[in-house]
């Protein structure tokens, strides 16, 4: 354990400089984005809102200029001049299927220009999605990250820090001596957090306790887990970052007692980037309302106003052009707060979210599989939406509901990619469904254990920054 203990010694020394002089330098347009949030989120309610809607115009403008799919459906070009927020509602809805459907006409020619990126949806309706994302998206998505990092305490980019996320693919960029040596300028310690074994859970906490973070981020149901398997609190830790889905109050209080350490909550998505955050006060979760407008809205889609109203939620995200996402769907389902906090800021609040919970799914050898593990396999299948029930410790039932494309072949590639990436003891049964059902409560869910006892579920899979 001594290597890990060295390394957080060496980027103590290493990561502050570097960060200084080269990464900061190096990102002037991210720099530039922090500076602004940090300014904004003082602003009244008010002024945010008035904010929101010139972003909104000019969102408007630059998806009628460049998406097929939107030139039909927004008002002309005289009237988008003086389009409010209360006029949203005039637009249609987003669905995940038109995304999935139309992703090509939507994007337009948003995609041709230059930092445009791809992503695919961490959803919760097992619905896989690609979208892409322009480089303003990713400066500010950057931008509000770090911000949320700034909510659960004074820290700085060089801050020593744990991470429990990612796929292999990101784990990847860890993993060997360059890896090594990025997360040592960086002064980060990563977890896998695919590849997390009860069996090897004794390893990762010693590892954890070695390097002493000041600061955790991760998905919640694996940080829970470890929460679970830790026997004292961790020295010198300052706060949790979960990824928001559901947290219920024995949520935290499992976690911030095995930790001991508070959590925060943070509520975002692949495709539209954070949504909502916890404060200090932990009373609900702050919007970000200089990247996204969220509309909370019931089954008549009409919007909803009235704190402590439950519905579903539509994002338009003001940041990307590459495909614009204007009141897209989620899939979840979250409980309207009041404005303003005693803290200070000034951003619209939710009070909860609701519908967002999947289980983990435990290998007969132990593995620890969340519902992003299934929903990158699924990436790119032709499938519609797909969920996976844990009937007993070996069997898996896949209902899915098959696209046009849809094949055998697809059905055997992604069995064994199961079966040589989850356990090989696994024996998987597929049946084909018209329909995935929304659990009795409204929630939709990737997957559903009947097996033993921890409700967890997945967010988003894009790098945490800084
Ligand atoms: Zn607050």
């Amino acid at each position: 354990m001594a290597g890990v203990a060295a390394r957080r010694h060496v980027g103590n020394l290493v990561s502050p400089p570097f960060y200084r002089f080269v990464l900061g330098p190096a990102r002037r347009r991210r720099r530039a984005a922090n500076t602004s949030l940090m300014e904004t989120e003082r602003w009244p309610f008010e002024r945010q809102r008035a904010l929101q809607e010139q972003l909104l115009r000019r969102l408007l403008a630059e998806a009628a200029r460049t998406s097929p799919w939107y030139r039909e459906r927004l008002p002309g070009e005289a009237d988008l001049a003086h389009f409010g927020l209360d006029d949203l509602r005039r637009l249609p809805i987003l669905e995940r299927k038109d995304l999935q459907d139309h992703v090509e006409q939507i994007t337009g020619t948003g995609r041709l220009a230059s930092g445009v990126g791809e992503n695919q949806s961490s959803g919760s309706t097992g619905t896989p999605v690609r979208i892409y994302q322009s480089r303003e998206y990713f400066v500010w998505h950057a931008a509000e990250t770090f911000r949320g990092l700034l909510m659960c305490g004074p820290i700085h980019p060089w801050t020593p820090r744990a991470y429990f996320w990612g796929n292999a693919l990101q784990s990847r960029e860890h993993r060997g001596l360059s890896g090594t040596v990025h997360d040592i300028m960086v002064n980060t310690l990563w977890f896998d957090a695919f590849s997390l074994r009860r069996d090897t859970l004794p390893e990762t906490l010693r590892r954890l306790r070695a390097y002493r973070p000041r600061l955790i981020v991760g998905y919640m149901s694996i940080v829970m887990e470890v929460a679970r398997a830790l026997d004292r609190p961790l020295d010198g830790l300052d706060a949790i970052q979960t990824t928001a889905e559901t947290i219920t109050p024995q949520d935290r209080s499992v976690i911030e007692s095995g930790f001991g350490a508070p959590v925060f909550n943070r509520y975002g998505t692949n495709e539209v980037g954070t949504i909502a955050q916890e404060c200090h006060l932990h009373d609900g979760l702050h919007v970000v309302m200089e990247n996204n407008i969220v509309e909370v809205v019931g089954p008549d889609g009409r919007p909803l106003t009235t704190p402590g109203a439950e519905g579903d939620v539509l994002i338009t995200n003001l940041r990307n052009f590459a495909t614009p996402l204007i009141r897209y769907r989620l899939g979840d389902v979250v409980r309207l707060g009041t404005d303003g906090c005693a803290c200070g800021r000034g951003s619209a609040r939710l009070e909860s979210v609701i519908g967002r919970t999947s289980d983990i799914i435990v290998s007969p050898a132990g593995v620890l599989l969340h519902g992003l593990f299934f929903l990158k396999l699924f990436y790119g299948a032709p499938v519609l939406s797909f969920r996976v029930d844990q009937e007993t410790p070996e069997r898996l039932r896949l209902r899915v509901v098959p696209a046009a494309r849809y094949s055998d072949e697809v059905r055997q590639r992604i069995t064994s990619q199961i079966l040589a990436h989850g356990d090989p003891r696994f024996e998987v049964v597929w049946e084909i469904v018209d329909e995935i059902p929304r659990s009795a409560a409204g929630k939709y869910r990737v997957t559903v254990n009947h097996v033993p006892r921890v409700t967890v579920a997945r967010t988003e899979t894009t790098p945490p920054a800084p």
